[in-house]
């Protein structure tokens, strides 16, 4: 067993004056992360990534890209198969405003496993790491991807390490260290279904409406219950990077076409987080890539 220790997320950013009890290692891959966000340096939005620099200006397999069935190799592919998806994860969870997103750093489950996918055209076993979305404001789609010229309300990511690297930074550096699955978000005033898991997400951002700001997530989540309803045997995948500094080429993406209808309401509150700027934390998507000839597969259902 992990040991505990009860400690302030004052550790983390000095923010949050509540003792909260987060288990030692899980804490410890919160401040990694943190860390691995600030090694990007400071950058921001105001020209949805026009203007950064390296990689993501020479680089030639650049996420996000639009996604067009009539352009993409429509093939067989094995399914994408997810272990511990089902599983209860370790709480509390804490999710943090990070200047640039709404992010979530995944803990194991309740019985200390890491939920991973594999399968499809990956190259590998994946690991959850994290979640985090991207989206838009109150008048602009806010999603990273477009699929087939249509962009959504908000883009969710949820990224995984490729088991063979220890750390994110080292996975950063191979073109198989990543798996990040894209799930669109429709802003709806009706629904249909509920998704328990991302409201419990999506209830606690009024309390990170500030940068560096965190609050904590108890009761039961698991990683599958993120991805609702949406059908996850049809998908597109090509190989890309990450959209937001240092832009590193080691993404194999997986973006499903179905789409998660969910609550204006909810998604409201993305629209109200700030920046290290104090500004709205709005429009945090980078612009569409160009493919350079990279093959996009698509699988259909079968
Ligand atoms: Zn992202």
């Amino acid at each position: 067993m992990f040991s505990f220790s009860f400690l302030c997320l004052l550790a983390i950013c000095g923010c949050t004056f509540a003792y909260i009890e987060i288990p030692q290692d899980y804490l410890d891959a919160i401040i990694q992360d943190k860390a691995d966000e600030s090694s990007a340096g400071e950058y921001n939005y105001d020209e949805q990534g026009d203007d950064w620099t390296g990689t993501c200006q020479t680089g030639t397999n650049q996420s996000p890209i639009d996604l067009i069935f009539e352009d993409s190799k429509v093939v067989a592919i094995p399914r994408l198969r997810f272990y511990n998806y089902d599983q209860a994860l370790q709480t509390p969870l804490v999710i943090t405003n990070n200047g640039h997103t709404a992010n979530m750093v995944i803990p194991l489950t309740r019985a200390g496993q890491r939920p991973s996918i594999n399968g499809s055209l990956l190259p590998g076993d994946f690991e959850v790491q994290s979640v985090h979305f991207h989206w838009g404001s109150p008048h602009t789609k806010g999603s990273e991807h477009a699929i087939n010229y249509q962009r959504y309300d908000v883009e969710m990511h949820i990224v995984h390490k490729n088991r063979i690297y220890d750390t994110m930074g080292e996975a950063t550096l191979h073109p198989d260290g990543l798996a990040v699955l894209g799930v669109m978000f429709r802003a709806v005033d009706r629904v249909t279904s509920q998704h328990y898991g991302l409201n419990k997400i999506f209830n606690q951002l009024p309390r990170i409406v500030e940068y560096n700001s965190n609050a904590t997530i108890t009761g039961t989540l698991t990683v599958g219950q993120l991805l609702g309803n949406i059908v996850t045997g049809e998908f597109f995948t090509y190989n890309g990077s990450l959209t937001t500094p240092d832009c590193a080429e080691a993404v194999t993406w997986t973006v499903f076409p179905d789409v998660l209808d969910y609550p204006r309401r909810q998604i409201a509150k993305l629209w109200n987080l700030r920046d290290s700027r104090r500004m709205p934390l709005v429009d945090n998507y980078r612009s569409i890539q160009d493919t350079n000839g990279r093959d996009v597969y698509y699988r259909v259902l079968q």
